[in-house]
């Protein structure tokens, strides 16, 4: 379901550019196009659209445009602020145009005799493709009409035009249009029945006496509806067709796509009035969209579809299947070899890959859109190197026009070979929901977090689809193979926890009907039970029926599973070469948040340059190893601690040996113990006893220690270097570890330096404590082996009093890494985990612009790293300064890291190739920035 929109947002376009302009001269509302003249261009996107300005362009560019002009955006902010009325110049400015495209075309708007007809199309400064509304053939009444058979002799043809008129307007203007799916237009259904009682299945079979009555029926439940009758006067048609494209900024499915593509609602949308060409008028006319390029590969091939003897929106309705351009080469060739000229200028205009719209009428070519064409990851990227080599583009621009998320396309899990291709053509799509977590998942539906997590431990795949997901579902979602919800935007919680967890995930799926206590699910006519298959595509949005296989997607099998050889797959080289350019613009280092070895190859293979962030506590929760851990922290004494630290001390350093061959030479950060130990503990009975049982206590000794060991508030308690400070031996044994496993492998050549990193450090003599034993540690083991292995200690960052202080913590740190998980969590004093409950709501209400777990808070979190770095710099000059937690993977948070001159960031293995080319951006984006 699309959000609401909320009475303020009804009112929401709003400028003082609009006052300013609405107050002024004619000439600033509306920009004539037509006959090679055009008042605007290209670059005037913001107050003429996307749509007007690439029209006026096109006509600039000398191509075949039908006439007509724009009303700019601004007025859009007018018709709002001033409940719903135009500015009195608005209306001389329009007849004068008016008048310029009836002398252009030849045809006099309202005229008996030879009638002009219009379009009145939408058109914002982003393209919303289909968002908005558009009304065509406007200017046919029952006068004009005879006027339109007249000039082409053609009844059936103008009657066609005038039915789909009435009902276009009765839909758009006089809101006709059912709310939701399930309602049935009023219209279509007249249609339906006029068509049974003639016996005929197929729109094109109507006689031009079908179509008059159609005329006259849509003209009566309009006066039933609506109470007033079908303006028969083109004049108001036009004003009340342009006050609808205004509301139609509002309407639910444009605040939608704007939510999800972070569009303003303050841009408002411009108006396009042209005059109509026919795509409708016999086998000589045709009507299509296509590409320049193939938007789904990238192939630098001409790529579209048409309708013979249709009109615009026929070709997106899919009322008839329409046919590959191909074929337009041999049903009209003298309009195909003109559509290729021109598509190639327009691309060597644009410089980029262009979506264009065509009529043909009665054999020649008219064009009615053309901007730049959405496209999936790989095209982009192969259409970006493909034009540099090209030399449309140079190597900055490229880059530039690769998306975080069209890079992200080339790492997630995708459908198995053609599989999806052939569940389609089967026609097992089910739906399409909003793409909320992008990748390729299968499994079996369930219909609740505990059915979930039941059937995930029998070794299911699941997908838990819910009418909507809250903070209770999160273990069932952590454990599902994909999310799906029938209701909720893309700041949902499910969207929300999903891009966290980095699940495929579909949210607002209208079309499905869950019913929780018969646990199946309807949609599209068709019932899904629980335990039935289905698959998601999260990069579509797309929920098809049965199971579908999943694999890695080339380039992971290139680089991780190392099944496929770079040579052989197109698709990696076109990846590779992106983040090659990438490494050689960007500043900033990339490493990654790698905690075993296994891990950090990974890494490696993903290009991070270093380990920012070694967690040492993932290596305790291994089956062998959690009960030496728990021995050591249900021990009574340091002595009974020391004992259980000797079994895992040979452990760690095997450990850290691991890492340190992965990572040769290259940096690597290892993070001390920062958990709370209970964490370590059983939580079920049965374990405790198993735990108690081979450490040689009772049962209820154990339990006690556990007890003892519960906090209420474990994020703020005891954790982090207060372990270190109360529990010296616990890093002294880790500090061992990874001293000893260096001296090891200096002995095999590999010399490393280590870097020890203190958590949760709040105050400088907290890490100068810690401090002291690390050195204790040193010296010894320098004794022990003979080995002089150079080292550094440094801190975390993540607590408010760490960073307002760091100019004094910088006096014995000797790095500083920034945990911008935990320093979000103090900064904003709310827990991540509990955040859940309320931030869906503070993303909808816009009090907050973006989730600060996922983008970092600039003006509060970022102010506090921002300082921190000044002051720690000042202290020891040449410091170095990085992140680690999520964040690092963010493309804004890269973006602020690479202009607050961190050193680096650091981020999950497959997060690596993002934060290079966002690193890579965040150079480029500052250079345009200087020169501007
Ligand atoms: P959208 O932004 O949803 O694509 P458009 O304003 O582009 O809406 O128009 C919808 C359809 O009507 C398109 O196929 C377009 O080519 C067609 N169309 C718009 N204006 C005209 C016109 N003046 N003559 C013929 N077809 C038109
Ligand atoms: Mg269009
Ligand atoms: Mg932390």
């Amino acid at each position: 379901m699309a959000p609401k929109a909320s009475p303020r947002r009804k009112d929401a376009p709003r400028s003082a550019r609009a006052r300013k302009d609405a107050a002024a001269g004619a000439e600033h509302l509306i920009y004539f196009f037509g006959a090679g003249r055009a008042d605007g261009n290209a670059k005037m996107r913001d107050l003429l659209g996307g749509k007007g300005a690439n029209l006026a362009e096109m006509v600039r560019l000398g191509l075949p445009v039908p006439a007509g002009f724009t009303i700019a955006t601004p007025l859009c902010g007018y018709y709002y602020e001033h409940r719903h009325t135009f500015p009195p110049a608005l209306k001389p400015a329009l007849e004068a145009a008016l008048a310029r495209v009836e002398k252009i075309m030849g045809a006099t708007f309202g005229s008996p005799t030879n009638p002009l007809l219009v379009s009145v199309r939408s058109g914002a400064r982003a393209s919303m493709p289909g968002m908005m509304d558009t009304v065509l053939n406007l200017g046919l009444t029952d006068v004009t009409v005879k006027g339109l058979i007249a000039q082409t002799r053609n009844e059936r043809f103008a009657y066609d035009c005038y039915r789909r008129f009435v009902q276009m307007y009765g839909d758009v203007v006089l809101g006709l249009k059912p709310e939701s799916k399930d309602d049935q237009d009023p219209f279509e259904l007249i249609l339906e029945e006029v068509k049974q009682a003639r016996g005929i299945t197929q729109d094109r079979d109507l006689s031009p006496s079908d179509l008059r009555r159609l005329v006259s029926l849509f003209k009566d439940v309009i006066f039933r509806r609506t109470g007033k009758p079908f303006p028969e006067d083109p004049r108001a048609q036009l004003w009340g067709a342009i006050g609808a494209v205004f509301r139609s900024w509002n309407n639910p499915r444009a605040i939608a796509y704007r939510r999800l593509n972070q569009i303003p609602d303050e841009w408002g949308t411009a108006v396009n009035v042209q005059a109509m060409v026919f795509g409708n008028l016999g086998d000589d006319s045709a009507t299509g969209v296509a590409f320049t390029r193939n938007p789904s590969t990238g192939e630098d091939k001409f790529y579209g579809e048409y309708l013979v003897n249709a009109q615009g929106e026929d070709v997106v309705a899919g009322i008839r299947t329409p046919v590959s351009i191909e074929h337009l080469a041999r049903e009209m060739p003298v309009s195909y070899r003109e559509l290729l000229k021109i598509q190639k200028t327009l691309e060597k205009h644009y410089r980029d890959m262009q979506d264009v719209e065509f009529t043909i009428q009665r054999g020649k070519l008219w064009m009615l859109q053309c901007r730049s064409g959405k496209r999936t990851g790989r095209a982009a990227v192969r259409i970006a190197v493909d034009m540099v080599r090209e030399g449309l583009i140079k190597r900055d621009e490229a880059l530039l026009r690769v998306e975080a998320a069209h890079l992200d396309q080339f790492l997630r899990p995708v459908f198995h070979g053609k599989d999806k291709d052939r569940a389609l053509e089967a026609g097992r799509r089910l739906a399409v929901g909003l793409p909320a977590g992008p990748g390729a998942s299968s499994g079996r539906v369930v219909f609740n977090a505990e059915d979930a997590e039941a059937w995930a431990a029998r070794g299911e795949q699941v997908i838990l689809t819910r009418i909507e997901t809250s903070p209770e579902d999160i273990r069932g979602m952590s454990v599902a193979a994909g999310v799906l919800t029938q209701r909720g935007g893309m700041t949902s919680h499910a969207a929300l926890v999903a891009r966290q967890m980095g699940k495929v995930c579909i949210v607002g799926c209208g079309a499905l009907q869950i019913d929780y206590k018969a646990r199946a699910a309807t949609v599209d006519g068709r019932t899904l039970k629980e335990g039935d298959w289905i698959s998601l595509d999260g990069t579509t949005g797309e929920v098809l029926e049965g199971k579908i296989e999943t694999q890695a997607s080339e380039v992971v099998q290139v680089l991780i599973e190392k099944n496929i050889r770079p040579q052989a797959s197109r698709e990696f080289q076109l990846y590779d070469r992106i983040m090659r350019w990438a490494d050689e613009t960007r500043r900033l280092r990339i490493r990654a948040n790698a905690d075993l070895p296994a891990q950090a190859e990974q890494a490696v293979a993903f290009g991070a340059e270093g380990i920012g962030l070694c967690r040492t506590e993932h290596m305790f929760f291994e089956a062998s190893r959690i009960t030496p851990m728990r021995e050591m922290i249900l021990a009574e004494t340091p002595e009974g601690r020391k004992r259980a630290l000797a079994k895992l001390l040979p452990m760690q350093r095997a450990d850290f040996k691991g890492i340190f061959r992965t990572m040769g030479s290259r940096p690597v950060t290892i993070r001390l113990l920062d958990p709370p130990l209970h964490e370590f503990l059983p939580t079920k009975d049965e374990e405790l006893a198993n735990v108690a049982r081979l450490l040689g206590v009772s049962v209820e000794r154990a339990r006690e220690m556990s007890h003892r060991l519960h906090e209420s508030n474990p994020m703020l308690g005891h954790r982090g270097c207060r372990l270190g400070i109360t529990y010296p031996e616990i890093y002294e044994m880790q500090a061992r570890a990874i001293l000893e496993a260096a001296s090891e492998l200096r002995k095999e050549r590999i010399s490393v330096t280590p870097e020890i990193m203190i958590p949760l450090v709040g105050h400088v003599r907290e890490l100068r404590f810690v401090k002291r034993v690390i050195e204790r540690v040193a010296a010894d083991v320098r004794k022990e082996t003979g080995a002089r292995v150079s080292f550094l200690v440094g801190t975390m960052i993540e607590l408010p009093r760490a960073a307002v202080t760091a100019g004094e913590i910088a006096e014995d740190a000797e790095f500083f890494s920034f945990g911008t998980n935990d320093l979000t969590q103090t900064v904003f004093g709310l827990s991540r985990d509990d955040a859940t409950k309320f931030l869906p709501l503070y993303l909808e209400e816009k009090i907050l612009d973006v989730d600060p777990f996922v983008a970092i808070d600039q003006a509060g979190v970022g102010a506090l790293i921002r300082w921190a770095v000044e002051a720690g710099r000042s202290t020891r000059k040449g410091i170095k300064v990085g992140i680690c937690g999520e964040h690092g993977g963010e493309p804004s948070s890269v973006d602020f890291c690479h202009r607050i001159g961190l050193d680096y960031v650091s981020c999950s293995p497959f997060r690596v190739p993002i934060a290079r080319l966002a690193a890579a951006h965040a150079v480029l984006r500052q250079r345009r920035e200087g020169r501007a």
